[in-house]
Order: structure tokens, then sequence, then C-alpha cells
């Protein structure tokens, strides 16, 4: 082979490998970028899957803690989403709550309008003695206030159940709980000051000179001295006896000239001597009349009533009965007199 003709075929290889290099570096390039276009779109996905799932998460308490790998940055947007949604939630039930607190102060005052009617007043004794004929429960909490009141009080507002509280002047540093039950709605009745059956026993001028006493504290409290009474024992009460003959007969005529009208009572919590909850709870459920007075107590030490509290006013509520508070037209229950 002449050496021109050997000159002209390397120069023919080379230029052939020359194209051959290039087409792989093309090769190369277009596998990089599709391979480089992959990646990114795994990316996006994956970010767009871990936003989802830590949204997910923060709506849902209960989402497993294994979503909570996603990095802070992708955690962020969701979280600030988060707060914007508490925010306009809490926002919105503020402006709830202040709706609610402008109704209950309505509710209060019209409440604190017409109960000045319930002072006391020899014109007008309440005396209806028949059943209204909707299931009712008037409640009652005798001796206090004391520690226990409040606890009472919020969980009757949990069940909006309104009662009565027949009190006494035995527990001083509790006396603004009586103001307190009566801006709630409650009502509020005497039970003697003294709550000493040997004093207020003693005499019938002892008896309302206690009586006396405990309607000041009380006028102090909400504004006036009001109608409704009950007798420490309840009017068939026999304790009595040991001290005056005969005196429950001339009180409970008494009372009632003077514009008082006492309450006793047809269901109770059984809770005047200590009692577990349970026992209770199975006492205290006992009512089938249409119109319940019951009797229950929210003395210092009646920890067992504020435990049954809940259940018997979740058992009466299932079975149809409202809880209100007493006032000049609630059915009068009366024992009957044995002393
Ligand atoms: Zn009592």
């Amino acid at each position: 082979m002449d050496p021109e003709r050997e000159e002209e075929l390397r120069e023919i290889r080379e230029r052939r490998r020359e194209q051959e290099r290039r087409r792989k570096i093309k090769e190369h390039a277009v596998i990089t970028i599709v391979l480089l276009a992959v990646i990114a779109a795994g990316a996006v996905i994956y970010s767009g899957y871990h936003r989802t799932a830590s949204i997910a998460k923060s709506a849902s308490p209960s989402a497993s803690e294994g979503v909570a790998d996603a990095s802070s940055q992708q955690a962020e947007p969701a979280e600030e989403q988060q707060a914007e949604q508490d925010a306009a939630s809490s926002a919105s039930q503020e402006a709830q709550a202040e709706q609610n607190t402008a109704s209950l102060n309505q509710e209060q005052l019209s409440l604190a309008g017409d109960r000045s009617v319930f002072a006391v007043d020899p014109a007008n004794v309440p005396s209806d003695f028949d059943d209204n004929g909707e299931k009712t429960i008037y409640l009652t909490f005798d001796d206090g206030p004391s520690e226990n009141t409040r606890k009472v009080l919020d969980i009757l507002d949990q069940y909006n159940a309104k009662a009565t509280f027949f009190v006494t002047g035995l527990h001083q540093e509790y006396k603004d709980m009586i103001k307190e039950a009566y801006d709630r709605g409650h009502t509020i009745g005497l039970h003697t000051y003294s709550h000493n059956y040997a004093a207020v026993y003693q005499s019938e001028d002892a008896y309302f000179s206690d009586l006396d006493q405990i309607g000041q504290l009380v006028e102090s409290e909400i504004g006036y001295v009001p109608c409704f009474i009950r007798f420490p024992g309840g009017s068939s009460n026999t304790v009595s006896k040991k001290y005056t003959a005969g005196i429950m007969t001339q009180l409970s005529k008494d009372v009632t000239a003077k514009g008082y009208q006492y309450y006793d009572w047809n269901v109770s919590f059984g809770d005047g001597t200590t009692r577990t909850a349970e026992d209770i709870i199975s006492i205290a459920t006992g009512g089938t009349q249409t119109n319940i007075v019951m009797l229950a107590h929210d003395a210092s030490g009646k920890d067992t009533t504020v435990e049954a509290l809940p259940t018997v006013l979740q058992y009466y509520t299932d079975q149809g009965y409202v809880f209100k508070s007493i006032d000049r037209d609630s059915i009068v229950v009366h024992h009957g007199i044995n002393n």
C-alpha cells in the first residue's frame, strides 16, 4: 500500500473514532439529563406527599407518630396553616363566648329582676301543693356554703341545671358563695344561721331570732330576705321534742303567718350520714314522682355528694326531667308534723 493511501485510511479511522466518541458523549448527556429530570420529578412528588402527611397529622391527633420525621422546612408551612386555622377558630370561639356571656348577663339580669319577688311577704305565701304536670326536679342543697359549694355550682353549670341552696351562717369565709350561686341563676333559701338544734328549737323566739340572723346575712348578699325556708331536720323531725314539746306544730303555722314557706323533700341523696358515692347514687336515683324536691348537702365534708352529683344529674336528664330552682309557683312538699 502506498504511503498516501495509508495516510488516507488512517485519517478515515481517526475521523470515525472521533465521531464515535462524540456520539457517546451525546448519549451520556441525554441519559444524564433524563436521570436528572426523573430525580427532580421524584423530589417534587416526595415533597408533596410529605406536606399532605404533615397536614393530616396536625389535623388528627391520633395519627401515627411515624409521620413526624418530615423535615422542618416541609413541616413549617403546614404548621403555619394550622396556626392560622387555630387563630381563626379561637377568634370565633371568643366571639361565641362573648355572645354567651352577653346572653347570660341578660338572663341573669332578668332573673335578678324577677327574683326580687321572692322576698318574704306575709300577703303572698307560696302554697301550690300540686305538681305542675312536667317532669321537674327541685334539687336542694342544705347546710352550705362551704368549700364544696363552688364544685357543686360548676357541676350544675355543666348540666345546665338550676337548684336551690338552703344556707346557714356557719362558714362566713364562704358567704360569697351565696351571691355566686344566686348570680348563676339558683334560688337562695334560709336554713337557720347556727343549725344548732338545741339553740333553735329551745323556743319560738330563739328560732325566729336565728332565722332573722340568716335572713340578714342573705339580704346583704342578694338584696332581700327570701321567703323560702327549710327547718333543720325537716318539719317532721322529732329531735326538737327533746328541747320543746310541740314546737314544730307551732313553728309550721307561725312561719307561714310571717310570709315564709317551708319546703321538705320527697327524694333524698341520703347524704345526711356519711355514705359512698355509689350508695348515694343508688338512693338518689329512686325517685319516680312527676315533681321531685330532692334533698342533698353541700356542707363541708360532703365530698361523696359532689362525686355522685354528675351521675344523678345525668340519670334524671336521661329520664326526661328538668332541674329547676324553686320559685313561688313550685310544688310545696310537706312531710307532716311529728312534734
Ligand atoms: Zn341541715
